[in-house]
């Protein structure tokens, strides 16, 4: 099987109520509301954490400036290298270049537009291309509208709840062209509150889950779900052995 996995900045659960696409994809999903990212929740250790399958503390990157491992644990995208297997990354926010190491991606896109309704739109037609043209073993995929506009004007403004709404219309055209062999997960990196984000907060902390695909019962919901077991669930997906280091576990 192959993974595409969508992960939405700073999107919070309680920002998709009521949303007609989300209830869709609910019941076709196995899925849930209440999975737990991890502290300081910031964009780039967060997501050291989803790649890694390790804490912070143990990854060392506690802000949004990247050094290196002290102990490096190879990431998900370094064992689908190592596995002979393809990734390709479409992303928007420059420090993720620090989730893989040099040469373990097939194909990158950096949409460095102003705006975020430009980079959304961009980010989404690469990845349909692609998925189209070439495809990859592991799609990652990193829409950043949401967070963007809980920064410039809060989280669950209307601005916020817009990118929130328009990083689903990207998610349903990415959908259309992935096919039944296709696992799509789709999650955040963490929450927010006020115009910010960090802190230990419930706010901060609670990020929605979605697993659709064939390992994965339709309309199923999980419980005690973590950040860190994306890794070793896509791992498990691809028919790869998740590192020993890893701290997470597979959801199937
Ligand atoms: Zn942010």
């Amino acid at each position: 099987m192959r993974v595409v996995l969508i992960l939405v900045d700073g999107m919070r659960p309680d920002a998709l109520e009521g949303n007609e696409k989300v209830s869709r994809f609910m019941s076709e999903s196995s899925w849930t509301l209440n999975a737990r990212t991890v502290f300081p929740s910031v964009t780039l250790p967060c997501h050291m954490s989803l790649f890694h399958s390790v804490p912070p503390e143990r990854h060392g990157i506690l802000t949004n400036t990247f050094t290196p491992m002290v102990r490096p644990v190879d990431g998900l995208f370094d064992i689908v290298h190592n596995s002979k297997k393809e990734a390709a990354i479409f992303y928007s926010w420059e420090q993720l270049r620090d989730i893989y190491r040099p040469g373990h991606i097939k194909h990158v896109l950096m949409a460095r537009e102003k705006t975020y309704d430009v980079r959304t739109e961009n980010v989404t037609r690469a990845t349909i291309d692609y998925i189209r043209e070439y495809n990859a073993d592991l799609i990652f995929t990193y829409l950043g509208w949401p967070d963007s506009s809980g920064h410039n004007y809060g989280w669950m403004s209307d601005e916020y709840m817009l990118g929130v709404e328009k990083s689903w219309e990207s998610i349903y055209r990415i959908l259309e062209v992935t096919d039944d062999d296709t696992c799509v997960i789709v999650t955040a990196d963490h929450g927010g509150h006020g115009r910010s984000h960090g802190t230990d907060a419930p706010e901060d902390m609670i990020i929605p889950a979605f697993f659709r695909g064939k390992p994965f019962s339709p309309g199923k919901e999980l419980d005690g779900v973590s950040i860190m077991d994306i890794a070793p669930t896509a791992a498990a997906i691809l028919g790869i052995d998740a590192p020993a280091e890893w701290e997470g576990k597979s959801l199937i």
